[in-house]
């Protein structure tokens, strides 16, 4: 089944890991802008790595027949230093039009401090100045249900915001149905340690429906298995779900998302018809 996986972070992953998605049915995938496993002490550090996102991966992955789109932001771990967040914040435009952009991503909070939140603000501000979609990564484990309801509240009290051009991306169990409720889309991140599982994101569709909701595997620096969206597929089919079910949550849901965005140019594998901003 042609699959998109919309948040995977391909910097970290070998190309072998290309051609294993591509085998697997992936078409396309977004990339939001993370972490690098170190802390990074400069503007011109992230302007490379915004450049590895905007030109390099995205000739990888065409190897591999994958359509590659990415968002930009400084993340929520190196967000405790503001002046460092604000330089990125300001050379963010020097990117924002390029071809794969899709938004600002994946912004959000991780111990919920007050620096987080102030920078959170700060790209919700850019994002409104150009209108972009915005991606947003929600805390782990214990800061998760308190640190979604600290985005949410943030959100909800801007009236700029157009809720069905935001997605909140690692929810589970106890987050899902207040992002759903408010009128935001919802991403599942499946993954062997923390985060939610192939399982447990198959009960939650089969709690919530597939309305706005997708899954991904986040594939990053940690232990993390970038096939798990496949791993999905074989798990609702295995609870007998029809494949149209399935084929909605990994493919045109990401699809109906992602086209609310300028930088979206989407060549559908099976057709010649593209699908364009809009
Ligand atoms: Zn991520």
């Amino acid at each position: 089944m042609d699959y998109i996986d919309p948040h995977i972070h391909m910097v970290s992953r070998i190309t072998d890991d290309y051609e294993t998605l591509a085998r697997m049915g992936c078409v396309a995938l977004s990339e939001p802008a993370f972490w690098a496993g170190f802390d990074r002490g400069t503007v011109d550090g992230f302007r490379d790595y915004f450049r590895q996102l905007t030109e390099v991966e995205p000739k990888r992955a065409a190897q591999y027949g994958i359509q590659h789109f990415c968002w930009l932001c400084i993340n929520a771990k190196e967000a405790e230093n503001v002046s460092l967040s604000r330089e990125v914040i300001a050379m963010i435009p020097e990117f924002i039009h390029k071809p794969n952009v899709l938004g600002i991503g994946e912004i959000g909070l991780n111990k919920n401090t007050r620096n987080e939140a102030i920078v959170f603000l700060e790209h919700m501000e850019l994002a409104i100045q150009y209108e972009q979609q915005i991606l947003i990564h929600t805390p782990h484990l214990e800061d998760k249900f308190q640190g979604t309801r600290m985005i949410l509240d943030m959100l909800t009290s801007d009236r700029r915001i157009d809720r069905n051009r935001v997605l909140v991306d690692h929810v589970e169990e106890h987050t899902v149905r207040h992002v759903l409720d408010e009128g935001f889309w919802a991403g599942m991140t499946l993954y062997p340690v923390t985060k939610c599982t192939p399982s447990r994101a198959a009960d939650i569709i089969e709690m919530y429906g597939p309305e706005r909701l997708m899954v991904n595997s986040a594939g990053d620096w940690g232990p993390s298995k970038p096939t798990a969206v496949p791993d999905f597929i074989m798990e609702m089919r295995r609870r007998k779900h029809p494949e149209s079910l399935i084929r909605k949550i990994v493919y045109e849901n990401p699809l109906q998302y992602f086209s609310q965005s300028q930088g979206f140019r989407f060549t559908p594998r099976d057709a010649s018809e593209t699908v364009d901003a809009r």
